[in-house]
């Protein structure tokens, strides 16, 4: 681990940010606990969420149960596909993701899209050896591992079924229900925040690879033929691109606006652009340095086997590049596999303004004939007529048609089969949407907010640390402090905490040690404002409210306080304009 990496660790203990699950019992790796200062960063985090991916965008939330019945993840592929490169050490016994083990010793940037066999003969070929003990691993058996977590439902053998690897298909198997709640009107967004789980080979970094996340999904579903996103919204944004040709080709990143990006074709799906037009300046807002920032396009052998194009918004922590949010497209992929799978439709009727005349070819075949011609396969003759009548309607123009069933080919006149051009009424259509996904691993921005807002100062000749979180997510909005605990400041410094607290702010109070000690407890933690009780207080009704950032102090009449921490906290005031 990096410096980086040791030091957020070591904060993250010691102020309750988070720590390992069950330390007690030696811990459980890829387990973390949120602690009281870390379960309200995230909290803060999601609900930032909410706001701009839910509410401002006009979309549904939605929350499905953690354990899903086999049958979901069947018809996913998850049970088939959701798998990882395992190898095992020989001789300590240690797991480790194989791609991971050849992507870090050679050229090979994306192993993952390799067979496992292929895999085995790189780590031969270049001697890798157990990163844990440092044994060779040349011609141990390179396997395919499921991430899922399976578990029985109800009692005795039960029936199978899975914590869920994604939030994502809690919204796609409720897609009947969801499409009629949306009164089958395209485009609409339904989103989830949730736990998943994936038995990760090998957990690491804090909160980066883990076995139990909080991801933010949103699955906009949108007809494709017709959808545009509203790109003038967001036309102006600049992205900072990395595309997989730049990979492939030691090219690098380039900051393109949405506009351009969409111009010259380097992101091809507007509906992703969109997005990343979107989520930009909500990094930004939640406090990821964008300097530490990119939008990474997945190479041809990276995609999930439902996404046919992702781009990763990584950020930088500790030297590594960690993939925050992937926005996929998803097309029809998961809609269409649960129509399959479960016979419901996973469909939207899209009414026409009008009704049309549709032209439609019908058969209607003469069984008199086919009957003694064909015998036992006359039915199938006819239905392969059916099809295709609609699949080729002028294979009817001659005399005969030919049809093929079981590998035979069916020679049948033309007028036996009753071809017909009829016309119909059509009212609508049936149509299936197309999926975007941006899907945000929470515990990772957590994770980056927390390197990427860790600052270092002088102050008053002495070295500070301190969260320079934004306000709006920093667990503590505020600090009250009496200067001293006698004389009656204490009281009247309750009174002010009890009051920022009835007025929905997040506050603690501290009356221990030195004042500069209490500002330094407050700023380690991301606390963006101090209010301190002094003996003036007792005269002229005001408080010295200190900025963390700046450290300076101003005196504020403790009549509308709340109300000015409020705006400070909303950014609908600057402090230095208090
Ligand atoms: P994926 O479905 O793999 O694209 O994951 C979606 C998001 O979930 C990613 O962008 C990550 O932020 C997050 N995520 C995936 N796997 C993990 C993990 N093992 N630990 C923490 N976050 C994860």
């Amino acid at each position: 681990m990096t410096e980086e990496g040791a030091r957020l660790s070591e904060l993250a203990k010691r102020r309750g940010f988070f720590f390992r699950t069950a330390a007690a019992y030696g811990g459980v790796a890829g387990f973390y606990t949120y602690g009281p200062q870390g379960a309200t960063l995230k909290d803060n985090v999601e609900a930032a969420w909410r706001d701009r991916f839910v509410t401002r965008e006009g979309h549904m939330e939605v929350s499905s149960p953690d354990v899903m019945p086999e049958a979901v993840f069947e018809a996913s592929g998850h049970l088939d596909g959701f798998d990882d490169m395992l190898v095992d050490c020989p001789e300590c016994g240690a797991s480790h993701r194989a791609d991971h083990l050849v992507e870090d010793a050679t050229d090979v940037a994306d192993a993952e899209s390799m067979s496992p066999q292929a895999v085995g003969e790189l780590i031969a070929e270049h001697d890798i050896a157990c990163p844990a003990c440092g044994v060779a691993l040349a011609g141990e058996p390179v396997e395919e591992f499921n991430l899922m977590f399976e578990t029985t439902i109800g009692p005795g053998s039960g029936s199978a079924g899975y914590l869920r690897p994604e939030t994502a298909q809690g919204i796609f198997v409720e897609f009947p229900q969801l499409a009629e709640y949306a009164r089958n009107q395209l485009p609409f967004g339904v989103a989830q925040i949730g736990d998943a789980y994936r038995n990760e080979i090998s957990p690491r970094k804090g909160l980066v690879r883990v076995r139990a996340f909080t991801q933010a999904e949103l699955e906009h579903f949108v007809d494709p033929e017709e959808d545009e996103p509203p790109i003038e919204r967001v036309a102006d944004v600049t992205l900072p691109l990395y595309s997989a040709q730049a990979q492939q080709h030691g090219g690098e990143v380039r900051e393109l606006t949405v506009g351009e990006a969409i111009e010259e074709g380097v992101v091809a799906n507007d509906w992703i652009a969109y997005y990343l037009g979107v989520a930009t300046p909500w990094y930004e807002r939640i406090g990821v340095d964008m300097d530490r920032f990119r939008y990474r396009q997945h190479l041809p052998g990276e995609l999930a086997h439902y996404a046919a194009d992702c781009w990763d918004a990584e950020t930088e922590v500790d030297g590594d590049w960690i993939e925050a949010t992937g926005f996929a497209t998803r097309a029809d992929y998961d809609l269409a596999k649960h129509a399959e799978h479960s016979g419901e439709d996973y469909s939207v009727f899209k009414q026409y303004d009008e009704p049309i005349a549709v032209e439609r070819p019908t058969v209607d075949p003469d069984m008199s004939v086919l009957g003694p011609e064909f015998g036992g396969a006359a039915g199938e003759v006819a239905d392969a007529l059916r099809s295709l009548a609609e699949r080729d309607p002028d294979a009817f123009d001659g005399q005969e048609v030919t049809v093929e069933v079981d590998d035979t080919a069916h020679t049948v006149p033309v007028e036996a089969t009753g071809f017909g051009i009829e016309e119909v009424t059509e009212s609508g259509e049936h149509v299936r949407p197309h999926v975007i996904e941006p899907s945000f691993g929470v515990g990772r921005l957590v994770y980056t907010v927390l390197a990427h807002c860790y600052e270092t100062d002088l102050v008053d000749g002495d070295e500070r640390t301190y969260l320079a979180l934004p306000p709006e997510i920093a667990p503590t909005t505020v600090g009250v402090f009496p200067l001293m605990d006698k004389d009656g400041l204490g009281e009247r410094a309750r009174d002010v905490e009890r009051e920022l607290r009835a007025a929905g702010l997040a506050v603690a109070y501290d009356d221990s040690g030195a004042i500069g000690r209490r500002y330094r407890r407050q700023d380690e933690v991301g606390t963006p404002f101090c209010v301190t009780v002094d003996y003036d207080t007792l005269d002229d009704h005001t408080v010295t409210v200190r900025d963390r950032d700046s450290t300076d102090q101003k005196r504020v009449a403790i009549e509308g306080l709340p109300g000015t921490l409020r705006s400070l906290r909303d950014g609908d005031l600057a402090f230095a304009d208090l």
